[in-house]
C-alpha cells in the first residue's frame, strides 16, 4: 500500500484536457497528463481495500491497489508488469476505457473522489515503452498448431497475443487496410492517436504474430490449413432509421464520416464527392451515446456552422442516481469532452422526418415524446406529445448503436469473441472476451 493516510489529505487531480481553443485546431489527443510527483500522489491515494470493488468492476480484473502501490513506490517496471498481467493492451484502455472501476472504488463511495485509476494505468503504459520495459516475448517453443484470427480489433488482438504466447502459430486476418478495427476505423485520433496502435503492432509482428490484411474471409468458407478459427469481426450492422427522407444526400451513418476521418489523417485521399465534411455545415446529430459524442467532436474539428445531439431517452440524472447505487456502474449525465466543446444537447426526441431540396438533406422535424411508466412485465411505452420542430441541418449523422449478429452454430474449432458474439459493447470487454475464448481455443485443441 501507498502512503495509508494519503487519501486522508490528497484530493483527485485529474489531467484534464488541452485548452479549447488549441485542441479544435486539430485532431491531436485531447487528454493531458500529469506529472511523474503529482501521479504518484494519486496512486498513493489508493487505500488497498480488503475487498477492492475497483477489481471487481473491471471486466480484465485489473488490479488497481498492486499497480498503485507501485507507481507510488516509482517502480514502473513493476507497475507495468502487473497491469500486463491482467490487460495485454493497456495503453488503449488508459486513453479509452470508461473505467467501471472508478465508480465502484470505496474512494467514489466514501468522498466522491475516486481513485484517478485510468489516469494512472495510461501512465504506467506510456512509462514502459518509454522507458523500453515493454518487450517482445518471442515464444521459445512452438506446438505446431495453427489458429487463424479473422478481425484485428481489440478481441482478435488479444486473443492472437494470449494464443501466441502459448505457442500457437498465429495469422490474424482483416478485410481492412491495416490492424485495430474500431480502435483505428471508428474512434477519433482525438481519444487514440493511431502510433499508439501501431507500436503495440510491432511488438505483436517481433513476436510472431502474421498478418493478413486487406483479406475479407468469407465466413462460409474459412482459409485451409487452421486447427482452430476464432471469428472477431465485431458488430459492424448500424442500426437505420428508415423515415421519410432517408436517402437524401447528406444522411450518414456516423460510421461513414468517422472512418473516413481516420483514413484521411492516416494519409488517405478521398475524391471531393465521396468526403463527408461538417464544415460549415448545420449538423444533426441522432443518438446520445459515444458514437455521437465523438461525431460531435469531429464536426467542430471540421468547422461546422452548429451541432445538436438529439436523443429518444430522457435525460439522466447529474451526479447520483438512486437507481443505479454504488458500486453498479452509474447511470447519470456524461458530458465528455466533445460536448464541452460546444454543441445543443437534447433529449426525448425524435425524428419524424427529414426535408430535402435538390435531393439534399436541409432539415429534420423533431417530435418531443414522453415515455409512460413501464407496465409490469412491459417495456416502458413511448407517446409522441404534438411538440414538433423544424432544425436547419445539412448534415446528418446516425449513430443509433449497432445490431447483434444473427446466432449461428459453427463447426465446433469454430470460436467467436469480443463484439461479434456479444454485440457492441467496449474496448475493455472485448480485450477481457479474447482472453477468456483464447483460453478456451487452447482448451480445445490440447484435447
Ligand atoms: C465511434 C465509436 C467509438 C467508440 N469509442 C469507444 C470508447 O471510447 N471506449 C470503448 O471502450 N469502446 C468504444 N467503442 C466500442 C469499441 O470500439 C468496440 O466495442 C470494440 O472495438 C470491439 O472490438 P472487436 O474486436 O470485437 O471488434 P471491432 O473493433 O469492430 O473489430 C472487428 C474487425 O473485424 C474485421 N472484419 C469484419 N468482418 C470481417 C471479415 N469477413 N473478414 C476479415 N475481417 C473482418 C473488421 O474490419 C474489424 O477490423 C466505440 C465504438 C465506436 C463505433
Ligand atoms: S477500491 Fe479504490 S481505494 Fe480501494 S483498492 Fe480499489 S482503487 Fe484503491
Amino acid at each position: 500500500m501507498g502512503n495509508p493516510k494519503a487519501f486522508l489529505s490528497i484530493h483527485r487531480l485529474e489531467a484534464g484536457y488541452r485548452p479549447l481553443n488549441d485542441r479544435l485546431n486539430d485532431f491531436g489527443e485531447v487528454e493531458q497528463t500529469l506529472n511523474i510527483k503529482e501521479r504518484e500522489l494519486q496512486a498513493s491515494r489508493c487505500m488497498d481495500c480488503g475487498v477492492p470493488f475497483c477489481h471487481w468492476a473491471c471486466p480484465l480484473g485489473n488490479k488497481p491497489p498492486e499497480w498503485n502501490d507501485a507507481i507510488y513506490k516509482g517502480d514502473y517496471e513493476l507497475a507495468y508488469k502487473l497491469l500486463n498481467a491482467t490487460n495485454n493492451f493497456p495503453e488503449f484502455t488508459g486513453r479509452i476505457c470508461p473505467a467501471p472501476c472508478e465508480p465502484s472504488c470505496v474512494l467514489k463511495l466514501s468522498c466522491n473522489e475516486p481513485i484517478t485509476i485510468r489516469e494512472d494505468e495510461a501512465a504506467i503504459a506510456e512509462m514502459a515503452f518509454q522507458e523500453g520495459y515493454v518487450k517482445p516475448h518471442i515464444p521459445e517453443n512452438r506446438n505446431g498448431m495453427k489458429v487463424a484470427v479473422i478481425g484485428s480489433g481489440p478481441a482478435g488482438m488479444a486473443v492472437a497475443d494470449q494464443l501466441n504466447q502459448m505457442g500457437y502459430e498465429i495469422t490474424l486476418f482483416d478485410k481492412a487496410e491495416a490492424v485495430g478495427g474500431l480502435l483505428r476505423f471508428g474512434i477519433p485520433n482525438f481519444k487514440l492517436n493511431k502510433k499508439v496502435i501501431d507500436r503495440r503492432v510491432d511488438v505483436l509482428i517481433e513476436e510472431g504474430i502474421k498478418l493478413k490484411m486487406n483479406t475479407p474471409v468469407s465466413l462460409k468458407k474459412l482459409p485451409k490449413g487452421f486447427d482452430a478459427y476464432c471469428l472477431c469481426t465485431g458488430a459492424e450492422i448500424p442500426r437505420d432509421l428508415p423515415i421519410e427522407g432517408r436517402k437524401l444526400k447528406g444522411v450518414h451513418f456516423a460510421l461513414e464520416m468517422l472512418s473516413q476521418q481516420n483514413r484521411i489523417l492516416a494519409g488517405q485521399t478521398f475524391k471531393a464527392s465521396e468526403k463527408i465534411s461538417a464544415k460549415d455545415k448545420h449538423v444533426l446529430v441522432i443518438g446520445g451515446g459515444d458514437t455521437g459524442s465523438d461525431c460531435i467532436g469531429t464536426s467542430n474539428r471540421h468547422g461546422c456552422k452548429s451541432v445538436t445531439q438529439v436523443e429518444i431517452m430522457p435525460k439522466p440524472p447529474k451526479g447520483l442516481n438512486p437507481r443505479t447505487p454504488w458500486p453498479q456502474w452509474p447511470i447519470v449525465l456524461k458530458t465528455t469532452s466533445s460536448h464541452k466543446e460546444g454543441c445543443e444537447r437534447k433529449w426525448c426526441i425524435t425524428t419524424n422526418k427529414f426535408i430535402g431540396e435538390n435531393g439534399k438533406v436541409v432539415a429534420a422535424e423533431l417530435e418531443e415524446i414522453e415515455w409512460l411508466p413501464a407496465e409490469k412485465g412491459k417495456r416502458p411505452e413511448m407517446r409522441k406529445t404534438g411538440k414538433k420542430e423544424t432544425i436547419p441541418c445539412d448534415l446528418v449523422l446516425l449513430a443509433m448503436g449497432f445490431l447483434k449478429n444473427p446466432e449461428i452454430t459453427y463447426p465446433e474449432n469454430v470460436f467467436v469473441a469480443g463484439d461479434a458474439i456479444h454485440g457492441a459493447s467496449l474496448v475493455v470487454r472485448a480485450i477481457a472476451d479474447g482472453r477468456k475464448v483464447a483460453n478456451e481455443i487452447n482448451e480445445y485443441l490440447k484435447k
